[in-house]
């Protein structure tokens, strides 16, 4: 029998310069020693010795006093917001939320609660917006109870909340008496571009989700925190939705290992979103927004005789992968650890080429 040569597990097998998404990062060969010697137990029975360090790390890091690890950051909004609200209590969130738009109707599904948008096209809004979407409860209708949070907010380009507006929301929030989740997938990328420690943006929330997929680098993963009576239910909900798991130590050490190693270099994926903007704007591509804030880059197809899906077909035969949002006339560009300076050079000169015709 021959043994095929092992290929280097992080190349993208196309070759292509893969911007789809801050998910598509392989796991490194240290994060993969990591997982190889994790010491492992029954997850669901509460042994798993890793996955208790993990829970214990992001709790402590985020400013909670207890946490739950759960296999996507998907399940720990769903399971947050099950948590925190009641069914036909309504949940507010911007329109733009992932919450809202990727999830299938989850909150409603899973949790009965009533989906209410607070409009606007930028993913943070302010207290007036917050103030006029809320409804009080009374005896004859459930009110406003819910309200989530995404920072950085993933549909309107990487855009990361201002700390003091932020506050200000979830004060305001909290005194109309809501619950208050933060959708913090990439919450991470928020503190670094703040230069802040992640508690400081995370311990104001009831409940905060943070993703191990995205620039972290982790194959699977995601960790909620909050209260210990939260975390307590949220852990009953984690079983009723089938995400209690076994020997998840294996996943969790990558995660313990991306805490440890992966969080100070966002700010590199910031700096080379910054620099394939640059070279965009330079060549005469048109951005789908005014500021870089972390690592997304929206590119705007509005005055492009080409659509987006297909500019994004003939952008891939030329070797370079963008994704598209909900919004048509934008493509969406995503920087990340398999991304290097090179590869955005070859980007954007790529990107633009294909613009140009
Ligand atoms: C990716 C993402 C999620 C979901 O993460 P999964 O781990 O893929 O389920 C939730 N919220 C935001 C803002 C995201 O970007």
């Amino acid at each position: 029998m021959t043994i095929a040569p092992t290929p280097d597990p992080r190349r993208a097998p196309s070759g292509a310069i893969d911007l789809r998404s801050d998910t598509l990062t392989k796991p490194s060969p240290e994060m993969r020693d990591a997982i190889a010697h994790a010491v492992v137990g029954d997850e669901q029975k509460g042994e798993d010795p890793t996955v208790h360090a993990l829970e214990n790390r992001v709790a402590m890091m985020l400013g909670h006093p207890a946490a739950v690890f759960v296999p996507s950051a998907t399940m720990a909004n769903q399971i947050a917001l099950r948590t925190l609200g009641a069914p036909g209590d309504e949940l507010l969130a911007d329109a733009h939320a992932h919450v809202f738009c990727y999830e299938l109707g989850a909150p409603a599904a899973l949790s009965g609660l009533v989906m209410k948008p607070i409009p606007g096209a930028h993913g943070t809004f302010d207290v007036r917006a917050l103030e006029d979407a809320y409804v009080a409860p009374a005896w004859y209708r459930s009110g406003s109870t819910v309200l989530s949070v995404e920072n950085t907010h993933a549909e309107t380009g990487g855009q990361v909340w201002d700390p003091l507006q932020l506050t200000t929301v979830v004060d305001r929030a909290h005194s109309l008496g809501m619950r208050v989740h933060l959708d913090g997938a990439r919450l991470l990328n928020a503190a670094v571009a703040c230069g802040v420690a992640p508690a400081a943006i995370a311990a104001q929330f009831d409940t905060v989700t943070l993703c191990l997929t995205k620039g972290l680098g982790c194959p699977v993963g995601a960790v909620l925190a909050g209260r210990e009576d939260h975390i307590e239910k949220a852990r009953r909900s984690k079983q009723l939705l089938g995400g209690a798991m076994r020997q998840a130590g294996i996943l969790a050490a990558a995660g313990v290992f991306a805490l440890d190693n992966n969080i100070d270099r966002l700010a590199e994926d910031h700096r080379r979103a910054r620099l394939l903007a640059e070279l965009l704007t330079d060549a005469g591509v048109p951005l789908g927004q005014t500021a870089i804030d972390s690592n997304i880059v929206l590119i705007d197809l509005g005055h492009h005789e080409t659509g987006s899906h297909e500019f994004a077909t003939r952008l891939g035969q030329a070797g370079v992968r963008l994704s598209t949002v909900s919004n048509p006339t934008l493509l969406r560009a995503v920087t990340h650890m398999d991304i290097g300076d090179s590869d955005i050079h070859r980007a954007a000169a790529t990107i633009a080429a294909v613009y140009a015709h």
